[in-house]
């Protein structure tokens, strides 16, 4: 029994819009609350002033999830490692599904993976860690230690608005290095996709994956729980 309670938003089922396992049928747990405020945050459903649209249980989120039958889960929010230890709790709970064989957890660059990379160690978890560039306006929230703690079947994602996000992307996985595979999103509005890949050929990003969002193809852009 776990009776831990976290703030929830929506707990869903659709496919995977992005990353290396874009298109798989997956389902989202998607937690409140987050400690940044990014410019083109796409989720300000998902923390204050809004509020929560209910608080369950460890046990009844495991329980929700198991009433699906996607064997990908992508813990997400907000920022789902908002709560510590608690989200350390909910992710064992979760990995206790038999059924499930990937959980991704996608986190906002700005909390210490250190805790949870020292006390879960399923082959099954994989962090899609995002790095946020300067037009986000949280560049300084940071904690570029994070980048070395990172293994090979994470995801590293930098969503870039601006040649100066461009060039700081570049710039960032210069200084540090990281295992994770890097991966650049354009902020549709600002940045057109097409822009953004020509200037990966131009710089020879043989090593960077483009990542575009499926669901914004697939459905309105504006259109939650899809
Ligand atoms: S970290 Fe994610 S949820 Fe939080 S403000 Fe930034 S984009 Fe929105």
């Amino acid at each position: 029994m776990n009776n831990t309670k976290i703030p929830m938003v929506e707990i869903f089922e659709t496919v995977e819009g992005e990353g290396t396992r874009a298109g798989f049928p997956t389902v989202f747990v998607r937690l409140f609350g987050c400690n940044l405020r990014c410019s083109w945050c796409d989720t300000k459903y998902s923390y204050p002033p809004e509020e929560a649209e209910s608080v369950m249980t460890i046990d009844e989120i495991v329980e929700q999830v198991r009433t699906y039958r996607s064997t990908h889960v992508c813990l997400t929010g907000g920022e789902p490692l908002l709560y510590g230890e608690k989200s350390a709790a909910l992710i064992e709970a979760l990995l206790d599904i038999e059924r499930l064989t990937d959980l991704h957890i996608e986190t906002n660059g700005a909390i210490d993976l250190t805790m949870f990379m020292d006390r879960i160690h399923s082959p099954k978890v994989r962090y899609i860690m995002d790095y946020k560039l300067p037009d986000s306006g949280e560049s300084d929230a940071m904690i570029v230690s994070n980048f070395a703690k990172l293994r090979k079947q994470d995801e590293l994602k930098f969503v870039i608005g601006s040649d100066r996000d461009f060039e700081e992307a570049v710039r960032i996985l210069e200084e540090y290095p990281t295992e994770a595979l890097p991966m650049f999103s354009p902020v549709w509005e600002t940045m057109p996709p097409a822009k953004l890949v020509q200037r990966m050929l131009d710089h020879g990003l043989s090593h960077v994956k483009l990542n575009m969002q499926l669901h914004k193809i697939i459905w309105d852009p504006a259109m939650r729980g899809v």
